[in-house]
C-alpha cells in the first residue's frame, strides 16, 4: 500500500508562503506555485512567484537598510548579541525544522535530524560565523619611505547587500552558510530557497523576522529560476552568494559583469575517490562510497565521490562489497526509521538520470545492478535504484557529467600516476578521496588531485574549514575566516601627520 505525507503536512500546520521584505510579511496577489513532495507527488503548499517585481522590492529594501540603516554601522557586539537569539530560537526548534526539512525534500528523518544537514548543524554554523562579528578586523602598515609622514590602516567593511540564491539538498545548512555571514559582517540580504524546498527554510526565515533586526536588514522571497535570476542580475545587490549547478553558475558569474558584482559560487562535481590496494579495508570502502550514492540523499550532494577510482587488484573484491551495500536499502516514507534514501528531488531528474543510465550502457560501460524504478507502492514518487557501473572509461558520459543521484561508476587503474591522471580529467574539481595506509601516498596523491578538497580515508566538510571548488566546481570559498574575506571589501585609510 502507498504511504501519504499529508497527515505530516497537517500535523505541522503548513500553510501558503508569502515574502518577508522591510521587516513584514506580505500576502502576495501575484503568481503562486505548488510544493510538491518527491515522495509521493503530492501537494505540500503553494509559495509566492516573486519573480522580477518582488525581487525588486526586496532588493530595494536591504539596499535602504545598508545605505541608511543602523545594521552595518553597529557596533559589533550590539549585531552579535542580535544574531544570538537566531541561534537559540533555532536550537530550540530543531525538531520542527528537521520534520519540515524532510516535507522538503523528502532526505530521511533521521538523517534530517542528525547529521551535518540537520537544524542542529545550522544553529552551530550560524553560532560559528555570529562569533566572527567581533573579530573581522583590518591591518596598520609600517611607514614606507621617508618622503612623507603618512600613516596606512585597513579596515574590512561589510561588503553590501549579498542575493543569496540556495540548492534544494540541505535547505537549513545551506541557509545558514550564506545569511549568517553577510549578517555577521553587517551587510543585509535577500535570500531565495530552491523552489523545491521552501518548507523550512520559511520556518527559518520565521526565526530570523522574529529577532527584531532592523527592517530590511533580512528578506526572503521565494520563486524559481526567473526569480533567482532576477536576484543575481538586480544592480542594486552588490555580492552574490549561491549554491547550484555549475551551468546555473555561469549564468550568474555572466550577469554579474554589469556591475561587478562579487561573488560566490558553490557548484557541482565529479568526484573521485581513488582505492589503494593497501586500502585498510576493500570491504568498507566498497560499503562507504556505494553507501553515499544509494542511501542518505541517494547521491544527491555536491561532493560525493561519484567516479570510484579502484586498483585492478581488489576490483572484484570491491565491486562485490558495493553490491552487499545496496541490500542494505530501504525506500519508503521518509519519516520511517527503516528507510535509508532519500527520492530523487523531481521527475525531470529522474528522466535525467534514466538517460545517464542508458548512456553508459550504451557507451561499453557494465551495469551491475540498478539504474530502474522500483514501481509497486513507490510508483507515485520518485525513486531510482541505486546504479553501480564496471568497466567505466573515463571518457564516458556518465564520467564526466555530474549526474547527482545514486549512480557511481567504477573505473580501474594500475599506477599511482594513472589515478591521479584520471582524477584531475574532470572539468570539475570540488572533492575527493584517498583510500590508502601508505602514509606518504596518502599525502603525496591528495596534494596531486585538483580540486578543492580531499579527504584522506574518508571525507566531511565542517563549517569552520574552508570547502569549495576549482575548475567548473566553483569560486571561492565557505568555511571560516576566507568567509569572513568574501562578505566584507577593504578599506584602506592613510594619515597625513604632517597636515
Ligand atoms: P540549480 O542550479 O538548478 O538551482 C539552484 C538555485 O538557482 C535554485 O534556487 C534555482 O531557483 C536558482 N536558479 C535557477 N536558474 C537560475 C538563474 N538563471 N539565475 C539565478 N538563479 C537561478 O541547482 P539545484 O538542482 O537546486 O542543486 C543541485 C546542484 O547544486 C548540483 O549541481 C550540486 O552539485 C550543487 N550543489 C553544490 C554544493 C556545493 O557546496 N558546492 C552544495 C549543494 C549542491
Amino acid at each position: 500500500m502507498s504511504f501519504s505525507l499529508i497527515p505530516v503536512r497537517d500535523e505541522l500546520q503548513v500553510r501558503p508562503g508569502n515574502l518577508f521584505i522591510d521587516g513584514a510579511w506580505h500576502g502576495w496577489e501575484g503568481a503562486r506555485f505548488d510544493q510538491i513532495h518527491p515522495a509521493t507527488n503530492e501537494v505540500m503548499t503553494t509559495f509566492a512567484d516573486a519573480g522580477a517585481r518582488g525581487v525588486d522590492l526586496a532588493v530595494k529594501a536591504a539596499r535602504r537598510a545598508f545605505d541608511e540603516g543602523p545594521w552595518p554601522r553597529m557596533p559589533a557586539q550590539d549585531r552579535k548579541r542580535m544574531l544570538q537569539r537566531i541561534i537559540d530560537r533555532l536550537y530550540e526548534s530543531e525538531l520542527e525544522l528537521a520534520k519540515l526539512q524532510t516535507l522538503d525534500n523528502g532526505i530521511p528523518f533521521h538523517f534530517s535530524r542528525n547529521t551535518r544537514v540537520s537544524a542542529k548543524a545550522a544553529a552551530d554554523v550560524f553560532d560559528h560565523y555570529a562569533g566572527w562579528a567581533d573579530k573581522i578586523n583590518g591591518e596598520t602598515y609600517p611607514q614606507f619611505s621617508s618622503a612623507s609622514n603618512m600613516h596606512y590602516m585597513s579596515f574590512r567593511e561589510p561588503v553590501g547587500v549579498v542575493g543569496a540564491v540556495l540548492a534544494w539538498n540541505a535547505p537549513l545548512l545551506m541557509f545558514s552558510m550564506k545569511v549568517a555571514p553577510a549578517l555577521a559582517c553587517g551587510c543585509t540580504v535577500v535570500v531565495k530557497p530552491s523552489e523545491y524546498t521552501n518548507l523550512a527554510a520559511r520556518r527559518f526565515a520565521e526565526i530570523v523576522a522574529e529577532s527584531d533586526l532592523p527592517p530590511g536588514v533580512f528578506n526572503f522571497v521565494t520563486g524559481g529560476p526567473e526569480t533567482g535570476a532576477a536576484l543575481s542580475s538586480h544592480p542594486g545587490v552588490d555580492k552574490v552568494t549561491f549554491t547550484g549547478s555549475a551551468a546555473t553558475g555561469e549564468r550568474i558569474l555572466m550577469a554579474s559583469g554589469a556591475n561587478m558584482k562579487r561573488l560566490s559560487l558553490e557548484l557541482g562535481g565529479k568526484s573521485a575517490a581513488l582505492v589503494f590496494p593497501d586500502t585498510r579495508s576493500v570491504a568498507t570502502t566498497a560499503a562507504s562510497l556505494m553507501g553515499l550514492c544509494s542511501t542518505f540523499l541517494s547521491g544527491q550532494v555536491c561532493s560525493t565521490p561519484s567516479r570510484a577510482v579502484v586498483h585492478v587488484s581488489i576490483l572484484d573484491e570491491f565491486l562485490y562489497h558495493a553490491g552487499e551495500q545496496v541490500r542494505k536499502v530501504r525506500f519508503g516514507n521518509p519519516f520511517d526509521p527503516e528507510t535509508t534514501s532519500a527520492p530523487i528531488i523531481s521527475k525531470r531528474q529522474v528522466s535525467r538520470i534514466l538517460g545517464y543510465v542508458e548512456s553508459g550502457k550504451a557507451e561499453g560501460a557494465r551495469l551491475m545492478f540498478g539504474g530502474d524504478t522500483p514501481g509497486g507502492e513507490l510508483a507515485n514518487g520518485n525513486w531510482i535504484n541505486a546504479a553501480l557501473f564496471a568497466g567505466v572509461d573515463n571518457g564516458m558520459t556518465i564520467a564526466r557529467e555530474e549526474i547527482f543521484g545514486p549512480v557511481l561508476s567504477v573505473i580501474p587503474f594500475e599506477t599511482e600516476e594513472q589515478a591521479i591522471r584520471i582524477a584531475n580529467d574532470s572539468e570539475y574539481g570540488l572533492a575527493g578521496c584517498v583510500y590508502t595506509t601508505d602514509v606518504s601516498r596518502a599525502l603525496r596523491v591528495a596534494r596531486a588531485v585538483r580540486s578543492g578538497s580531499v579527504g584522506i580515508n574518508g571525507y566531511a566538510s565542517i563549517p569552520n574549514a574552508p570547502m569549495g571548488g576549482v575548475k567548473r566546481s566553483g569560486l571561492g570559498r565557505e568555511g571560516g575566516w576566507p568567509t569572513i574575506e568574501a562578505f566584507t571589501e577593504l578599506k584602506t585609510i592613510s594619515f597625513n601627520l604632517d597636515a
